[in-house]
């Protein structure tokens, strides 16, 4: 009795080991299979990624943006390599180039180019036997414009304070001393008061003193004016008060607050100061608030 009992739990069991052994089986082509199908889904989506099956307008933009990266990097190069003697007065010099370059190369002296003189002959400097053109030193600068860039700045003066205002501008650009505008005056067709209307600082401009055929301090060489629209020059004759420029009137109260002002405790007055230069708002006479000079032997 007990044989055909054992039969049957022995067929029983190598029944259910091969149902086993074929739901393993399933159950590991399945899992390969699914793996597979992965695999292939993950080539597929990596392929979909692939520019090929990108739609061209995006594929466009693409490129757009990589040739716009290409041109980009190629204009810092090119500003890093900005040719300082090929700047223009006025021009903003980027950081990156003044890092770059290092700010003492922006400042220098040299004797009036032709390409300066041709500038200024016959309109800040006329032919004339008081001032020659080799007293005259052109200077380039740095200055910090009202708008808080780094400027390049432009001065005709004589020689013998060539290395003041040199050191002067160097000092009031390294503390961030704010000038708008240093172009020659020839840029304004020597007009004082244009020059000046604008903001401009300048230096040189040939001119006798009203009356006399003695030369003013401006034409030779040894004034300065600075920021004058802010700075205006004040006089007041038989009880008429004249001011230059007319558009630097609502600066005439020195006692009121704005900016740009030359007072006393400015940076501006006390360098040129300290160089040996007299400033006009000091004056008695006539209050020149922009005013800076310098006796000369
Ligand atoms: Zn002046």
């Amino acid at each position: 009795m007990g044989r055909p009992k054992h039969r049957k739990i022995y067929i029983l069991l190598v029944i259910l080991f091969f149902m086993a052994g074929v739901l393993l089986g399933i159950r590991y082509f399945q899992s390969k299979e699914s793996v597979e199908i992965r695999k292939k889904d993950a080539a597929s989506h990596i392929k979909k990624e692939h520019p090929m099956k990108i739609p061209k307008e995006t594929e466009k933009a693409q490129r757009e943006s990589e040739k716009v990266q290409e041109q980009e990097s190629m204009e810092t190069e090119e500003k890093a390599e900005v040719n300082i003697t090929e700047t223009q007065a006025g021009d903003v010099v980027e950081d990156s180039v003044l890092a770059q370059k290092g700010m003492e190369q922006f400042f220098y002296k040299e004797e009036l180019s032709d390409e300066v003189f041709a500038r200024m002959d016959g309109v800040s400097y006329p032919q004339n036997a008081r001032i020659g053109r080799d007293e005259l030193r052109y200077l380039r600068v740095l200055h910090t414009g009202f708008d808080g860039k780094t400027h390049i700045g432009e001065l005709v003066v004589n020689q013998k304070i060539a290395d003041d205002v040199l050191d002067i501008m160097k000092e009031l650009y390294e503390k961030r001393y704010p000038i708008e505008k240093m172009l020659l005056i020839d840029e304004y067709g020597a007009d004082d008061e244009a020059s000046m209307s604008d903001n401009n600082t300048s230096a040189f401009n040939y001119r006798t003193i009203a009356g006399t055929d003695r030369l003013s301090k401006h034409g030779q060489g040894l004034a300065v004016d600075i920021n004058p629209r802010y700075n205006p020059c004040v006089r007041t004759k038989n009880g008429i008060t004249t001011v230059e420029p007319q558009n630097g009137s609502t600066y005439v109260d020195r006692n009121a607050d704005f900016s740009y002002k030359i007072t006393e405790g400015d940076l501006c007055l006390q360098l040129f100061s300290e160089h040996g230069f007299t400033w006009g708002g000091s004056w008695n006479s006539v209050k020149d608030y922009q005013h800076f000079e310098k006796a000369v032997e």
